[in-house]
């Protein structure tokens, strides 16, 4: 039967794999075998993929850059579909991309095009379908601010998205409730006079150099920053800045970072010595590793601040 299937996959996918590890994948370097991995290129061969796994009862999972995810150890016993979609366009003020560009990609595309708006996303990994699921954002901006609209798959209709429909929040958007898959986004930016992209970029860069930790595969930040609407009076004697409260937003790599937690390991998963909210691979870290050493976080943070932090990153399998 599974083998009837992987014929049926590779005629219509040939270069789809056949347990392949997703450790090769994600950025973390991390996660056991996917039972069948399929790139898709457009839609029609994402709805493809998509009706092998319902016809033969697999789940399946996409996946773009794959660098706000933890891959079980024991991989996905499913159909794990990789986002390819590389087109875009750039017209006036306005930018039409695929889902799997490359953020970084559409940032210089638009610098070059002589649009401003966009030069935060040259240090997010990953692709423009990831980056709308979970409204990335670096340097106080956010990928909502330059949506018009998002064309996206949900329950098996192509449907357009207005940037209100698709309802963003910090690190949040429909997407990630209405199980759409992200097709492609129209970004509008503006008209950039004074051509000071390219340096807003490099000085963007020049500070994730300092503020994040190199040499090491990671994913990203663990966890949410902690979001409140009122002030718990426990936190009256714990030095949370003023800066965080005003925001109320308090930096999950602040809280950890005092939590006493930076350079704590289990096995070759560290909290990151530069930043608080990256847990670091220092070499074959295994993804229960990662687990146990968040689920410590959880519990030091929980217990110096009675913060429940909440993670930011996507399990899978
Ligand atoms: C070193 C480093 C720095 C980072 N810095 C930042 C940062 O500054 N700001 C920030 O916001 N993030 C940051 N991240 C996290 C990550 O880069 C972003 O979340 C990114 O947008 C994820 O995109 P991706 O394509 O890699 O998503 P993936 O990891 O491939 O997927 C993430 C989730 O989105 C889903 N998904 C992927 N593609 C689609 C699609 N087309 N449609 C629907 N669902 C989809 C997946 O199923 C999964 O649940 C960082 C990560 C790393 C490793």
């Amino acid at each position: 039967m599974s083998d009837k299937l992987w014929e049926k996959i590779q005629e219509a996918f040939p270069n789809a794999k056949q347990s392949v590890p997703l450790a090769r994948y994600t950025t973390f370097k991390i996660g056991g075998p996917a039972q069948y991995l399929i790139p898709v290129k457009n839609t029609e061969e994402l709805q493809q993929a998509l009706a092998i796994a319902s016809a033969h009862d697999l789940p399946y999972f996409v996946f773009g850059g794959s660098s706000n995810m933890l891959v079980s150890d024991e991989g996905f016993a499913g159909v794990a579909i990789k986002i390819e979609m590389n087109a875009y366009s750039v017209a006036d003020d306005t930018v039409i991309a695929d889902a799997g560009v490359v953020t970084a990609a559409l940032t210089r595309a638009s610098i070059d095009a002589g649009l401003a708006g966009f030069e935060w996303g040259i240090g997010v990994p990953g692709t423009i379908g990831g980056a709308v699921r979970g409204n990335a954002g670096a340097f106080g901006s956010e990928i909502k601010d330059v949506i018009e609209s998002v064309q996206a798959l949900v329950d098996g209709e192509v449907r357009t998205f207005t940037n209100a429909e698709c309802a963003f929040h910090y690190r949040d958007s429909i997407f990630k409730h209405n199980s759409g898959i992200v097709l492609g986004a129209t970004l509008k930016l503006k008209f950039d006079e004074e051509r000071g992209g390219l340096k807003k970029m490099m000085e963007f860069l020049e500070k994730r150099n300092k503020t994040q930790p190199k040499g090491f595969a990671s994913t990203g930040c663990i966890f949410k920053n902690f979001e409140f609407t009122e002030i718990d009076p426990a936190w009256a004697n714990k030095n949370i800045p003023q800066e965080f409260l005003d925001k109320k937003r308090i930096s999950a790599g602040w809280l950890i970072e005092h939590s006493g937690m930076k350079g704590e390991k289990e096995g070759a998963a560290m909290v990151s010595e530069t930043h608080g909210n990256f847990v670091v691979n220092t070499g074959g870290a295994t993804a229960a590793e990662v687990k146990a050493l968040v689920e410590k976080i959880k519990q030091k943070v929980y217990d110096s601040y009675g913060i429940g932090l909440e993670e930011e990153i996507q399990y899978i399998g």
